[in-house]
């Protein structure tokens, strides 16, 4: 795991260190790709590399078995075999889906995550899972592949669209608040676009999801469940909004002021600490309120074909106080509807 500034130029020559094969693909979406896949690409070769660039369309859309087939015969094209290896250089979605094409390929091949926004740094370039969506929902379909190597080059945010930017503190506030206080009141006394202080944040939230990751890689015995805080409703909200309304980190901010409230309920988080929560999320430009007109009803449509929800109860996250989060089965579709009922 490498942070910092200018990492994209010694890219290649970290890459040496742990990759004897020439070939490689780069794989990045067409909004990322013109900003810095020339760099990119140039230190590779500087480095002794054959780097192919593969760039499919921005978005969620693009995040499908159709595209990671496409990408697949094109890095068969370019002659990659067993020992080549993949770096996803982008967001999110194409962390996800260049890790899937690396987790299937040759039956897999190493994987390089360049992530290039805040999201991408403090959360899905962290932890193995990979993936695309299909029809019926997202991520329904994908792998266990830890990266070989992660290279945050914290100076790519400074083209990433304020939006996107703000959308990255919902997953960090979530950090806080599953598990770790101090993080905490660092993000109410946030002021800051201080570099310094930025790397720093993002740091910590490396250390605080691969430490949960590690209790539980497959997500198995439930510890690695925490990270899912915010998520149930989120995942609904986003749903509902057909995926446009709101961004994955503005669903998720909603959905943790919903869950702060079944947890005021069930796992008696104080008043007051609910409330600094929602005042963080405001803090950061994230939706805590739905918009009035929102269909609700679409929520719960979502919710209860939920495969977490059994025989009327469903398992949700709770937090009892800033920095602990727990599993619980202790929570039904009433509780929820409650809590998305304030929102
Ligand atoms: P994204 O990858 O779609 O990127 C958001 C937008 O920002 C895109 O338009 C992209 O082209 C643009 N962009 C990216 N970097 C830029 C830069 N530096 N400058 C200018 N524009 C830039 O979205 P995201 O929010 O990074 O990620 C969301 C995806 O991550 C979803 O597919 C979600 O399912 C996935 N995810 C995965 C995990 C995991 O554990 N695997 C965890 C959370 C989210």
């Amino acid at each position: 795991m490498f942070i910092g500034h200018d990492l994209h130029k010694q890219l290649g020559a970290h890459v040496r260190q742990h990759f004897p094969s020439k070939r490689c693909a780069i794989i990045s979406d067409n909004n990322v790709a013109p900003l810095f896949a020339k760099r990119v690409r140039q230190s590779l070769k500087s480095a002794g590399f054959q780097p192919t660039l593969i760039t499919i369309a921005v978005g969620e859309k693009s995040k499908t078995l159709e595209h990671a087939g496409t990408i697949c015969d094109q890095m068969v094209a370019a002659g990659l075999d067993w020992q080549s290896f993949v770096i996803g250089l982008g967001g999110g979605m194409i962390g996800d889906i260049s890790g899937f094409v690396a987790a299937i390929y040759h039956r897999g091949i190493p994987h390089v995550q360049v992530p290039t926004t805040l999201l991408a740094m403090v959360d899905s370039s962290i932890g193995g899972k990979t993936g695309v969506n299909t029809r019926d929902g997202k991520n329904l379909i994908g792998a266990f592949h830890h990266p070989t190597l992660v290279i945050d080059d914290i100076d790519v945010l400074n083209t990433l669209p304020q939006r996107e930017f703000n959308q990255g503190f919902a997953e960090i506030v979530k950090h806080a608040v599953i598990a770790d206080p101090k993080m905490f009141q660092t993000l109410q006394r946030w002021t800051a676009t201080d570099a310094v202080a930025l790397q720093q944040l993002i740091k910590r939230n490396i250390k605080i999801k691969s430490k949960i990751v590690a209790k539980d890689e497959r997500d198995l015995s439930g510890e690695r469940a925490v990270l899912n805080f915010g998520h149930t409703v989120g995942h609904a909200i986003e749903r509902a909004g057909d995926y446009r309304q709101f961004l994955h980190g503005e669903a998720l901010s909603l959905g943790i002021v919903a869950a702060c409230a079944v947890s005021n309920k069930k796992a008696g988080l104080p008043p007051d600490q609910r409330d600094a929560i929602v005042d963080v999320l405001a803090k950061f430009r994230l939706h805590t309120r739905l918009p009035k007109n929102f269909p609700r009803n679409k929520i719960f449509d979502t919710l209860k074909f939920d495969k977490k929800f059994e025989s009327g109860k469903i398992r949700f996250v709770v937090t009892p106080r800033i920095g602990a989060a727990y599993l619980t089965n202790d929570v039904t579709l009433k509780d929820i509807r409650e809590a998305v009922d304030q929102l």
